[in-house]
């Protein structure tokens, strides 16, 4: 963060576009593995933009890290979207067994054997270094689903399997707004000149190389969108309880502060990133995961052991010989994770055990305004930073 902090002003606002290649990504920060999982935080970000360059001149990034905020909460007020995103891709990845030519041509897509070279390009970047560049996101997923003619779900489970960032709200809407199916009937056009501006000519395909007028997915989703839902009630962890503590890659902000009060019988480091695939997950993800929640712990001040999100029902084994009639743990947002928690939740309860958790108050400053598009949020913006007292 403090190496880009010189460049979170103007520079990122006029090149924040340009794809320069593995390695050369340095028009953009590269923190979201670490904005992902708040080993910094959106507060940490945004102010180090504003001590640097001011608010206005630095209004591009500030904007960007906001819509991490958006996405997060629009999923949390359509949990439906999750749900039927991971039913969904079980289905397509069941039909595959029966359709030898799109197994054939979805390893092609996944392995970079096209024949397509930006796209080839990008997908061997993504596998063998766990990141690819926003722009070079969009127009990937616009060739995936456009030009190849692949299951979005399949493209978005490819994405989520490899990217060190890889979030369940970030990626399941992303890819949806490229697909038209999250701004409805506005999908996203990769365009040739486009990919040659953008790469520095190093890409230099023929439009007729990718698909021409093209029309979003709307098809597959006929009732549009669901209805908004409340925000779930959170319940705050309880003081002179006896406390099980998760950490979890949610949320690496836990600090001495959130735990000072509690009576902590034990604790855990959850490795929960094998769950966000029936895939096998990139080892890179495993290794980054284990280093977050070892530096989490480090920096927490606890004892804790390691545990996989394996039999959710094993969870209340745990806290409840501990002698633990609480668990604490960060707030787990719509995904993998909160559906292994759910699935521990009875459980849990059986055992008389409660589920407590830490909320952040950036994502109650966000979330109330994230139910319909961006600009609802981003209209509520210098309101949010001044309660956030970032200005
Ligand atoms: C198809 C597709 C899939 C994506 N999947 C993910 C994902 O799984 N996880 C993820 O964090 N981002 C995802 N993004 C959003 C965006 O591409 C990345 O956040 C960004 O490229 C990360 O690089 P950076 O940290 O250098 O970004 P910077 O440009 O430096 O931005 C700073 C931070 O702002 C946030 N941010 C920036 N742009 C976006 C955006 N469009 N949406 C949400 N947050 C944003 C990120 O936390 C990022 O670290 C996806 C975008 C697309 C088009």
């Amino acid at each position: 963060m403090a190496a880009f902090q010189p460049h979170m002003g103007v520079d990122y606002a006029t090149m924040r576009n340009e794809v320069r290649g593995p390695g050369r990504h340095d028009a953009v920060s590269r923190l979201s593995p670490y904005l992902r999982r708040r080993l910094v935080t959106e507060p940490e970000v945004i102010g180090a933009a504003i001590a640097a360059h001011g608010a206005e001149p630095s209004a591009k990034f500030i904007q960007e890290v906001l819509w991490r905020g958006y996405f997060k909460g629009w999923l949390e007020r359509r949990p439906q979207v999750w749900t039927a995103y991971a039913t969904g891709l079980k289905a397509d990845l069941a039909a595959l067994s029966d359709d030898p030519n799109l197994t054939a041509r979805l390893a092609a897509a996944e392995t970079g054997e096209t024949g397509l070279a930006c796209f080839d390009a990008w997908a061997q970047e993504l596998t063998c270094t766990g990141y690819l560049h926003n722009h070079a996101r969009m127009w990937f997923a616009s060739i995936w689903i456009f030009t190849l003619g692949l299951p979005w779900r399949l493209g978005a489970d490819f994405f989520y399997r490899h990217l060190l960032d890889g979030d369940p709200a970030s990626n399941t809407c992303s890819w949806r707004w490229v697909a038209g199916l999250h701004t409805r009937g506005k999908p996203y056009e990769a365009r040739a000149w486009n990919i040659a501006q953008f790469t520095g000519g190093r890409f230099a395909p023929l439009e007729e190389d990718l698909a021409q007028d093209i029309t979003g997915l709307m098809d597959e989703e006929p009732e549009g969108l669901p209805e908004v839902q409340p925000l779930r009630p959170v319940t705050a962890p309880k003081t002179g309880v006896p406390t099980a503590v998760l950490l979890t890659e949610e949320d690496c902000s836990v600090g001495p502060a959130d735990l000072a009060a509690l009576d902590i019988r034990v604790a855990a480091r959850l490795r929960s990133s094998a769950l966000r695939s029936p895939r096998p997950v990139s080892a890179a993800i495993s290794a980054f995961e284990e280093g977050a929640l070892a530096d989490t712990a480090m920096r927490a001040a606890i004892d804790t052991e390691k545990r996989d999100a394996g039999s959710p029902e094993a969870l209340a084994d745990w806290v409840h010989a501990a002698g633990a009639s609480q668990i604490a743990l960060p707030y787990v947002t719509v995904g993998p994770l909160a559906d292994w928690t759910a699935q521990a939740r009875p459980a849990l309860e059986a055992r008389g055990i409660t589920v407590a958790e830490w909320q952040r108050d950036w994502d109650a400053l966000v979330w109330p305004y994230a139910t319909a598009g961006f600009f609802k949020v981003k209209k509520r913006l210098p309101d949010i930073l001044h309660a956030a007292g970032l200005t």
